[in-house]
């Protein structure tokens, strides 16, 4: 890699914007998963202890852009920052115009989604967001594959512009994972995020054994197979592109479609689960995990697999009558040898929550970022910093 390393920059003294992806589940005004913040905290303490002015920008949740929206304020994250610092942490509300920050001391940025022009990657704002400072580092792994003002604009406008510690880690350690995996390689990909994470199962056939789906990732696939699949989430437009995938094709991997799910009535913590066959869901009702059984076929093939990649809950996870799909694969994966690597905001909540963190063997802060990674494609925010630093 031809960039710029943070670790080579003299940061003392000089005003250091730095790149997170800070975007973590919030709940009721509290951070439920902090997973993304400390990966970030080694990156803003070595800033803060070169003694350079650090400035922290992120994005959280995807609010109408342009439009400051309370609900996804990074007010929490701050009071996180500062728990997890011991130290005061303020939040600029308004800071495109200018920042008061003074050497060894830091302020939080409020979401950069509030500001108009941010994923359309506006020259005006990235050229704003450079003039704040007299280095700019990208550590926000999750981000890289998008091209926007705050990760890329402002790497091309800064006066320089370098890789934090853990954007380079990050590249490094899934470099490495995914250069000669031990075979089979197993990918689930699960989660809610349907349209564009379909599209990146066409590259992740190509490249894995079995491909196990889950969330409104595996609704899509049970639709496609002819199946009513009632008010679940699934994406009615990408059908085709479904069945084209589990044509069978014995050069791509294999796509396992669940044959139990659990279902409900209505979306919410305290809806009733029930356990069913695949071709029987009703109309009215919601497919928010992978059945027990499926659960068990899922985790059997994990069991035998070389290398495992993992990004997306299987299920509503957070709702616990709809997690026991997300707790048997995270287990499995947790007791398999292979080598396995997980990332994505949610999938790290359900880490977390199943308390499996240290027995998987990488886990990124990325989630479609690692897809496309593990595609091979380049990340935009990558090739920003190796343009700057070449
Ligand atoms: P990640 O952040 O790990 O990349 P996503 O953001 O794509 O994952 O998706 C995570 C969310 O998907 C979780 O909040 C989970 O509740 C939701 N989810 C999983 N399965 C379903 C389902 N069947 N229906 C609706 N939402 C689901
Ligand atoms: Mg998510």
């Amino acid at each position: 890699m031809s960039v710029i390393k943070m670790s080579d920059v003299e940061l003392s003294g000089k005003r250091v914007l730095i790149r997170e992806d800070l975007n973590v589940p919030v709940a009721d005004g509290h951070v439920t998963s902090d997973a993304r913040i400390r990966a970030a905290l080694p990156t803003i303490k070595a800033a803060l202890d070169a003694g350079a002015a650090v400035m922290v920008m992120s994005h959280l949740g995807r609010p109408t852009e342009g439009q400051p929206d309370e609900k996804y304020s990074l007010k929490p994250v701050a009071e996180r920052i500062a728990e997890l610092l011991g130290r005061d942490v303020p939040l600029a509300k308004e800071w495109i115009g200018g920042v008061s920050v003074s050497p060894g001391e830091i302020v939080l940025l409020e979401n950069v989604r509030f500001l108009a022009g941010e994923k359309a990657c506006d020259d005006t704002l990235a050229k704003q967001m450079a003039s704040l400072c007299d280095i700019f580092v990208m550590d926000a792994f999750g981000t890289a594959h998008r091209a926007q003002a705050s990760t890329y604009g402002v790497a091309e406008h800064a006066p320089i512009a370098c890789a934090g510690p853990l954007l380079v880690a990050e590249l490094e350690a899934l470099g490495k994972a995914l250069k000669e995996p031990a075979r089979p390689f197993v990918a689930i990909v699960g989660g809610s995020k349907v349209s564009t994470k379909l599209t990146v199962l066409d590259a992740l056939a190509d490249i894995v054994d079995c491909l196990i789906v889950g969330g409104g990732i595996a609704n899509t696939f049970i639709a496609a197979a002819g199946h009513g699949v009632g008010k679940s989430l699934y994406e009615p437009d990408m059908l085709d592109t479904a069945r084209d995938l589990t044509a069978n094709d014995f050069d791509r991997a294999e796509i396992p479609v669940p044959d139990d799910v659990v279902v409900a009535d209505e979306f919410s913590a305290d809806a009733a689960a029930t356990t069913k066959g695949v071709a029987d869901v009703t109309d009215s009702e919601l497919i928010l995990d992978i059945g027990p059984e499926t659960a068990q076929r899922f985790a059997e093939i994990l069991a035998g697999a070389g290398t495992i990649i993992w990004n997306g809950p299987v299920g509503v996870f957070e709702f616990d009558q709809f997690g026991f799909g997300t707790k048997v694969l995270a287990e499995a994966i947790a007791a398999s040898n292979a080598f396995s690597v997980a990332g994505g905001g949610d999938t790290l909540a359900a880490i977390d929550k199943y308390g499996v963190a240290d027995d998987i063997s990488y886990i990124s802060t990325g989630g479609g970022a690692f897809l496309e990674f593990v595609e091979g494609k380049t990340l935009p925010a990558v090739a920003m910093l190796e343009k700057r630093g070449s």
